[in-house]
């Protein structure tokens, strides 16, 4: 009888590690046997709660895995949007990039893909990229390499079934990824791709905020970060309305926009295979692709890293911070105040 008390405390003891401590476990369970009953669905709360700084710099890490920003041949950006796909924004996101003839990179959420399939399609056909967002918006440092593994396939068993694409890009929700995650996600055959501007949108901040976020800290080689989805409280009405002034501003000086895949391209083209750290200082570009006499050059990359200009600016102005509830992906919220904007060769902050 005593012995059967024990061995009951003790299999008690091995859930809660299990469910507590998942990495706990991690080399005794490489495999799949919990299946997807192991993966935390939407348990990990707002953006702002789980935004820290980056602890380590993964690019330095992981040269050959993660990407922040690269070192075009000409002057180029890559604008991405996360958490899609919705029926709200994305469509109208999308219909914003037609009418200026721009193609972007969407990280979409496996679980939101199924939902919205003909909006998926709709980004695919339009010529527009698809990443990986993973299939819950999981915040994959709290994880176990197994358990992002099992996260990500499953998305990628969505993207495969709608639009018969598997992306080989991955971003990690709120940015958030710590070396064993970043070395099993890299053997899996993924690249993670980060960001160098981030327009904060997420705070559901206006339009003004949003611009003065991104444009000033434009630069060649520079992957910026919107939202073309969040959750019910979450307002990217901003988004909309500066998308057009930034998609203008990159025009006028010259930009190309490229996504995410062709980025990647074109590192493996430079024969630099992500090879070294692409925060270092980039080259200055050759001449822009056709800016107007008159019509402001291409900000070039300096020898030095240019600060952010919104790095030393006040914080952006955050909507009045809602009730936590259910929480949306990366929905505003209260939480500790995220610095202001990144700075182009600064780690930005985990998002
Ligand atoms: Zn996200």
């Amino acid at each position: 009888m005593r012995n059967i008390g024990y061995i009951a405390i003790g299999a008690l003891v091995a859930l809660a590690v299990m469910v507590a401590r998942p990495r706990t476990l991690d080399t005794i369970l490489q495999s799949r046997v919990l299946g997807e009953a192991a993966l935390p669905r939407f348990a990990d709360g707002t953006e702002k709660q789980n935004r820290t700084p980056e602890p380590q710099d993964l690019v330095k890490l992981f040269p050959d895995v993660v990407v922040r920003q690269w070192t075009p041949d000409t002057p180029a950006v890559a604008i991405t949007f996360d958490d899609g796909p919705d029926n709200t924004y994305t469509p109208k996101i999308l219909d914003i990039l037609a009418r200026h003839g721009v193609r972007a990179t969407f990280f979409l959420i496996g679980q939101a893909a199924e939902k919205h399939p003909e909006v998926v399609a709709r980004i695919v056909n339009e010529g527009h990229a698809i990443g990986n967002h993973t299939y819950f918006h999981s915040n994959m440092s709290r994880m176990a390499p197994w358990q992002v593994l099992l996260d990500l396939r499953k998305a990628q068993g969505v993207f495969k079934r709608l639009v018969g694409q598997a992306p080989a890009v991955v971003r990690p929700p709120y940015g958030a990824l710590d070396p064993p995650a970043v070395e099993a996600v890299g053997r899996e055959g993924f690249k993670v791709v980060l960001w160098t501007i981030d327009s904060l949108d997420w705070w559901g901040l206006p339009k003004e905020q949003i611009i003065k976020n991104v444009v000033p800290a434009l630069k060649s080689g520079a992957i910026v970060l919107h939202h073309s989805s969040g959750g019910p409280e979450e307002d990217l009405t901003g988004t909309l309305e500066a998308l057009p002034e930034i998609v203008r501003t990159l025009k006028d000086q010259g930009y190309r926009f490229l996504t995410v895949p062709e980025v990647l391209d074109e590192i493996a083209r430079q024969g630099k295979a992500l090879k070294r750290p692409v925060s270092a200082p980039v080259p200055a570009p050759a001449a822009p692709p056709g800016p107007g006499p008159g019509s402001p050059a291409p900000r070039s990359p300096t020898p030095t890293p240019t600060p952010a200009p919104s790095s030393p600016a006040p914080a952006p102005v955050p909507a009045p911070a809602p009730t936590p509830g259910p929480t949306p992906p990366e929905a505003a919220a209260p939480g500790p105040a995220p610095s202001p904007g990144v700075s182009p060769g600064q780690a930005p902050p985990i998002a």
